[in-house]
């Protein structure tokens, strides 16, 4: 097929779509691209959502303009795709056809309410933040579930009210995606900050009709708000009876390419195998972006621009700014290469095993491609 007739569809408008549909028209290729979304504020990025959106509101996420890329965009929920017709089914409307597809459908909050109990808040998306930054507003005490980097964020936007917060996790702050030493700096961070974090032996429940509480190893504690950050599930539902993956991801390899042939997946929907061979996600941004890249190219049988992994990642917590560049999990204590992380300010560098490094920016201001050099 030649690329000027190859249909390309793209599910899922975010970033990993998004980027795959821009880095389609770079590449040269000028046959129909058909995104699909369901989302009814179009797209913008998630990254906002629990750090400038919680502190200035919805003004602060930008939507994207995709007016330059002679795209058709259909707002519908894909409901599923027939992968020996190549045909993607809607909610309401026609059947779409492809000649290549590009799943990049991301992934859902986790939930913890049972299916008959209301008002459990999550932050996944423009909508969900909307409301809870309207309910941060009154609130005056609020319990975070999950002490991810989300659960950290949300609890930042309630210190930064004056909110007291308790954020409640079986895992110390941090600890899963940063390791111990970050952990325990973030840990003491919050102390000084009256950041009640708390650990438990257990998950725990959440209570009331609307949700009003949790229960923590067997006692009941209420909040104004309670928000649960407990990780998300990959939207993977639609394409249930196609060969793409399971519940846990859609599998792809070094190509983006999946186990159907035709079809390719980028971004939070994903799971590849790290360079031990382990099985994973990694639910990133950068990672989306690099990706949606490769998905793009591999659609169009081209050589990539990028690899599909990119090991750069951030977030805000307690006001800092917290940058990483190289491979995760961070084991044991780091070179200080500048600054001390007691005042909030410092570069960090750990050597694995393997001989890679990893830097970390702890609150103190440096560039990403300045750390992606130090790492290279
Ligand atoms: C609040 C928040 C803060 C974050 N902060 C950071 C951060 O600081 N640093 C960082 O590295 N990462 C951060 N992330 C993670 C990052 O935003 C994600 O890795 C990224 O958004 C993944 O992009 P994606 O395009 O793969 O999927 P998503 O962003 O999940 O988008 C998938 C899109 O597909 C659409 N879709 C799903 N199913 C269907 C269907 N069946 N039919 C049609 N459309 C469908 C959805 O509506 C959605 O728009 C954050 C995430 C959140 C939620």
């Amino acid at each position: 097929m030649s690329g000027a007739t190859r249909r390309v569809v793209i599910v899922g408008d975010s970033i990993a779509g998004c980027t795959a549909a821009r880095e389609l028209r770079a590449l040269g290729h000028d046959g129909p691209i058909t995104m699909v979304g369901c989302d009814p504020d179009g797209c913008y990025a998630r990254p906002p959502l629990s750090k400038r959106v919680l502190a200035e509101g919805v003004g602060a996420s930008d939507a994207w303009d995709l007016s330059d890329l002679d795209l058709t965009a259909v707002t519908a929920l894909a409901t599923g795709v027939d992968v020996e017709r190549r045909v993607i089914r809607l909610a309401e409307g026609d059947d779409v056809p492809y000649d290549a597809l590009i799943v990049a459908t991301g992934a859902a909050a986790r939930r913890l309410a049972a299916p008959d109990q209301s008002g459990e808040l999550v932050v996944r998306s423009l909508a969900d933040a909307r409301l809870l930054r309207e309910r941060l507003e009154n609130a005056t005490s609020a319990i975070v579930v999950g002490a991810g980097f989300l659960g950290m964020e949300v609890a930042s936007a309630c210190a930064a009210r004056d909110i007291p917060v308790t954020v409640v996790d079986v895992d110390p702050p941090l600890q899963r995606i940063l390791g111990p030493f970050l952990s325990d700096a973030i840990a003491a961070r919050a102390a000084a900050r009256s950041v009640d974090v708390r650990r438990v032996d257990r998950p725990v429940e959440l209570v009331g009709d609307p949700v009003g509480g949790v229960r923590i190893d067997g006692i009941e504690s209420t909040a104004d708000l309670v928000v649960s950050c407990v990780g998300e599930v990959p939207g993977t539902h639609w394409l249930d009876g196609s060969g793409l993956g399971d519940a846990g991801g859609v599998d792809i390899d070094d190509r983006c390419a999946t186990a159907v042939s035709g079809v390719f997946a980028a971004g939070d929907v994903t799971r590849g195998s790290d360079e031990s061979g382990r099985v994973r996600r990694t639910p990133f941004w950068s990672n989306a972006i690099a990706q949606g890249r490769v998905a793009a190219a591999s659609a169009l049988d081209l050589p990539a621009r990028c690899t599909a992994t990119d090991d750069y990642f951030w977030t805000e917590v307690l006001g800092l700014s917290i940058k990483v560049v190289g491979p995760l999990p961070l084991v044991g204590a780091p070179t200080v290469l500048e600054g001390s992380v007691e005042d909030g300010s410092a570069l960090l560098e750990w050597t694995h095993a393997d001989g890679r490094r990893t830097v970390v920016a702890y609150g103190m201001k440096k560039a990403v491609g300045l750390l992606r050099r130090m790492v290279s």
